[in-house]
């Protein structure tokens, strides 16, 4: 099958190549800036910066009378803690008094300070025909002629002023004129400044592109392709990489956590599966050679051929066969293949009948087990299953009992809707430090594998396989030396 590969680029390209697309992207910003917007920018800027101003004038004008007691300072003062435009300057005039006020940060470009009073009678009636407002433009920045002043704004970049005409009444009803004027400068000079500083900002960015691409390269790319070596080696099977978690930022910090802990996952499922076929082969092994052992003395040796020897062949393929059952149950329990058939039983009835039947069973070996229990209770539960725990739990507690032979299987109330089930025996017990690990396959105790006691190291997660099918409670309470108390509870019905 032809697999089609995609080809991918490395991460320090996809870097270079998004800040190279921003560099361009800012560069075509700023120059689009320049050419298009900028004159159009500073013009209206400037328009509604006067446009504002003379508004705040006329709103004080409005409120006060202008008259020879009027105090000009106040209107400076608000004119300078306004937002007062550069180069421009303001007028307010009672036309019937002939008393003005006049403010601006720049007096010298002041076009409309020494306006004769017929040419600011000019201006009014110019801004009373268009409604008590006008805007007017001069080409120039000289001495204002007002017969060459027009409506519409120069377009070529030349010096330019204009005047702002606004008409209002005080609050004793006499005419002002308010005055505006400001200055429009050619933008050619700045913009070829600022293109000439456009290409040197250009190339500054495009240092620092690089600079940021190597140190971005240095701080994301190369902890990745660090960690990516190593974990070549992971999958080369070498579980004991160990993963920087310290240097590097979060998330390779994260990924490094992600994968020691993988590691040693990894690690423990190669141990486990490990000491599986060394357990399972000698487990195996051990029935079978006595097959093979009985068999070949019945064969060579006239008068074996007992029905005890037959017997012992029998039972050790009968061993044999538990084991293969033993282990085919587990991985169906852990797959999930093995449904629950959750019921109403007898629990008490169950457990007299399971206690019978393996006294049965242990008897000639000298053990006895006794149940106790008080009411009939009914529960919910596999019966095949639980049956299945029960068997496992009495075994151990056979296989690991030492003269005391006693067993005893417990059900007790716990409260309204569970009840416990217990096995317990005085035998060997279990050190507190292998307590949490009896529950795991293939884990035994006896470490060296000694065939003392029978047993795969596979009855206890079986049980916990299917008392958490059950979503059942469990554990142990174990004093080494003393004996052990196996345990988990039921739904009541
Ligand atoms: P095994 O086949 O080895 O009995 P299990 O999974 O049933 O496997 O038990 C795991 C280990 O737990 C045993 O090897 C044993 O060391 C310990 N164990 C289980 N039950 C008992 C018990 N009743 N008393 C003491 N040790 C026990």
């Amino acid at each position: 099958m032809k697999t089609e590969t995609k080809k991918n680029f490395p991460i320090r390209l996809y870097i270079v190549g998004l800040l190279a697309v921003f560099c361009v992207i800012l560069f075509a910003a700023v120059s689009l800036y320049q050419n298009v917007f900028l004159k159009d920018i500073y013009r209206r800027g400037k328009i509604t910066g006067i446009e504002r101003t003379a508004d705040s004038l006329a709103d004080v004008a409005e409120s006060t009378t202008l008259d020879a007691s009027f105090n000009a300072e106040t209107i400076r003062e608000k004119l300078d803690s306004d937002t007062f435009e550069a180069d421009s300057c303001a007028l307010m005039l009672n036309l019937d008094l002939g008393l003005g006020v006049e403010a601006g940060t720049s007096r010298r470009e002041c076009v409309i300070r020494e306006l004769t009073p017929f040419s600011v009678k000019v201006l009014h009636d110019e801004a009373e025909k268009d409604g008590g407002k006008t805007m007017l433009f001069a080409n120039g920045e000289e001495k204002l002629d007002i017969s060459n002043l027009h409506k519409e704004a120069d377009k070529a970049d030349t010096m330019q002023c204009v005047v702002l005409v606004k008409n209002t009444k005080d609050a004793s009803g006499n005419e002002i004129t308010i005055l505006m004027s400001t200055i429009l400068r050619p933008l050619g000079i700045v913009e070829n400044a600022l293109r000439s500083q456009l290409w040197i900002v250009f190339a500054i960015v495009l240092v620092m592109i690089f600079v940021l691409s190597y140190a971005l390269n240095r701080i994301i790319a190369r902890p990745i392709a660090g960690i990516n070596e190593q974990a070549a080696h992971l999958a080369k099977g070498n579980y004991a990489e160990d993963f920087d978690e310290k240097n590097g930022y979060r998330e390779v910090t994260e990924l490094a956590k992600t994968l020691n802990r993988t590691a040693k996952e990894l690690g423990k499922a190669d141990k486990v599966r490990n000491e599986l076929i060394a357990n399972v082969s000698h487990d195996l092994r051990t029935p079978l050679t006595m097959i093979e052992g009985y068999a070949e003395i019945m064969r060579d040796i006239p008068g074996e051929n007992t029905p005890e020897n037959i017997q012992t062949i029998i039972d050790e393929t009968k061993r044999l066969d538990s084991m293969v059952n033993g282990l085919l149950d587990l991985s169906k329990l852990q797959g999930g293949m093995i449904p629950m058939e959750i019921k109403e039983h007898n629990l008490t009835e169950f457990l007299r009948d399971v206690a019978d039947h393996y006294q049965k069973m242990v008897e000639k070996d000298g053990f006895t087990v006794r149940l106790e229990a008080e009411n009939d209770i009914t529960a919910l539960y596999d019966e095949k299953r639980i049956e299945q725990v029960l068997y496992n739990l009495l075994n151990n507690a056979v296989n690991y009992s030492d003269k005391e032979k006693e067993i005893i299987l417990r059900q007790s109330r716990r409260d309204e809707k569970t009840v416990r089930v217990e096995v317990i025996d005085h035998g060997i017990g279990v050190r507190e430090e292998d307590l949490p690990y009896i529950w795991d396959r293939y884990y035994r105790v006896d470490k060296e594998h000694k065939r003392s006691v029978r047993g795969s190291g596979l009855g206890l997660s079986i049980v916990r396989s299917v008392l958490e099918n059950h979503a059942a409670q469990y554990g142990v309470s174990s004093t080494y030396g003393k004996g052990s108390d196996f345990w988990f509870e039921l739904a009541v019905k």
